[in-house]
């Protein structure tokens, strides 16, 4: 049996759809060495210049190993062609082929199958080998058009799974002895509008399911924290963190940007779940087109007011193709990093004081065994190293007695 082996460039989006390409792998055997693999499947991301360049230098080292190489994710729809001109990869498979993987990676003629990109995926993965938290796409593609961002060119608008299908996955992931779940997709807020239906309701119908003791989720629009999300905010399977993407907090750079949030609601809303007891993440885009030297400072100053305790912070970068890509920026690299640097000192701040505010017990699911220390994030999504004898994998623990260390907590049990 020929070996496949899969290289993931991305997001968590991308990292459930290699699993669901796995899943379908019937035909073939798949490998964790890249060495001896007969295809590789490349499952690309196009989200940056800087992506793409990932993706290419990978590609290139790979077609010179005279390796098949197929070219699957994001980068299919915009580059496929392109690679497939130059001979570096011998197919294209687009996001709605994925279920053909089989004949596709068999097929001894090259091919360009990029499909559409108004489907969805109809496999439901029931299992995750290794994994401590299950993943749960809910739906695909992005309605709104930020003007840095090529995802909803290359992943289409936004179509949601139906609430049965959500339900009987998760079911199923119950069954297999997973109890932590993690909510994700290209803009997660989005699910169900377009049935009339909401990412609330979703949610109540996951948390009653027996056996979920946790949901986790992906990233949130501020806009989209609607009446429905807000009746699921008390229930105690909702983790006590969000993260809301707010990209910039001075209102001229989020106009510039064709966000949907606005800065006066966006810190209300922040101090509303602040004090419903939840710690907040966002992300952050310095060095936009636009953010000059005035508009940082007005944008720092305004961070400042906001309760963030996690934050995702990039460096802009030019997508070609977007609207943003014809701006021009005015911050240099060094001055980015500053600026960035900035924001992630206020937010490590943030989050020491947060948890030394907010001693209480903390929940854990234990990951990982890393030097020495078992480690889990609790429901504030803060880290967590545990010092024990007993072999605690996979189990949940509550936490009554922690040291809160500058950059995680520690506990012995
Ligand atoms: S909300 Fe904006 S940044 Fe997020 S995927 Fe959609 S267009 Fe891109």
């Amino acid at each position: 049996m020929k070996k496949v082996y899969f290289k993931t460039f991305g997001c968590r989006t991308n990292i459930y759809d290699t699993q669901v390409m796995k899943s379908k792998l019937s035909e073939f055997e798949l490998t964790e060495d890249e060495k001896e693999a007969d295809v590789i499947v490349v499952n690309s991301c196009t989200v940056t210049n800087g992506a793409d360049s990932g993706v290419r230098n990978y590609i290139n080292q790979a077609s010179k190993r005279g390796v098949k190489v197929i070219m699957s994710g994001c980068g299919a729809f915009n580059k496929g062609q392109t690679f497939l001109d130059a001979g570096k990869v011998f197919g294209v498979l687009g996001h709605s082929k994925k279920h053909e993987i089989n004949s596709l990676l068999k097929s001894d003629k090259p091919f360009l199958e990029l499909g559409d990109l108004k489907s969805l995926d109809e496999e439901v993965i029931t299992s995750f080998h290794g994994k401590t938290k299950a993943f749960l796409k809910i739906q695909e593609g992005c309605n709104f058009r930020c003007s840095y961002c090529i995802i909803p060119y290359v992943r289409g608008n936004s179509r949601s799974h139906e609430i049965k299908d959500v339900v009987y996955q998760t079911q199923k992931l119950v069954e297999q002895g997973f109890s932590e779940f993690v909510l994700t997709g290209t803009n997660i807020g989005s699910f169900g509008k377009e049935k009339g239906t909401s990412l609330g309701e979703l949610l109540q119908h996951l948390g009653s399911i027996k056996g979920v003791k946790r949901i986790r989720l992906g990233s949130v629009e501020p806009v989209q924290i609607d009446e429905s999300f807000k009746e699921v905010l008390k229930e105690e399977w909702l983790e006590r963190h969000l993260h809301v993407a707010l990209q910039h907090t001075n209102e001229e750079v989020l106009r510039i940007m064709r966000r949907r949030n606005h800065l006066k609601e966006d810190l209300e809303l922040f101090w509303y779940l602040r004090d419903m007891g939840f710690a907040l993440g966002t992300d952050y885009i310095v060095g936009h087109p636009g953010e000059d030297e005035k508009n940082w400072q007005i944008g720092l100053e305004n961070f400042k007011k906001f309760p963030i305790t996690h934050l995702h912070g990039f460096i802009y970068s030019k997508r070609d193709g977007t609207p943003s890509a014809s701006m021009k920026s005015s911050v240099n690299g060094d001055e980015a990093k500053k600026r960035l640097k900035t924001l992630q000192n206020i937010t490590k701040k943030n989050n020491f004081d947060f948890r030394k505010e907010n001693k209480v017990p903390l929940l854990v699911q234990i990951e990982s065994y890393k030097k020495g220390f078992f480690n889990g994030y609790d429901q504030f999504y803060n880290l967590i190293h545990i010092n024990s004898d007993k072999n605690l994998l996979k189990s949940w623990q509550e936490i009554k007695e922690y040291e809160i260390k500058e950059e995680f907590n520690e506990a012995n049990l």
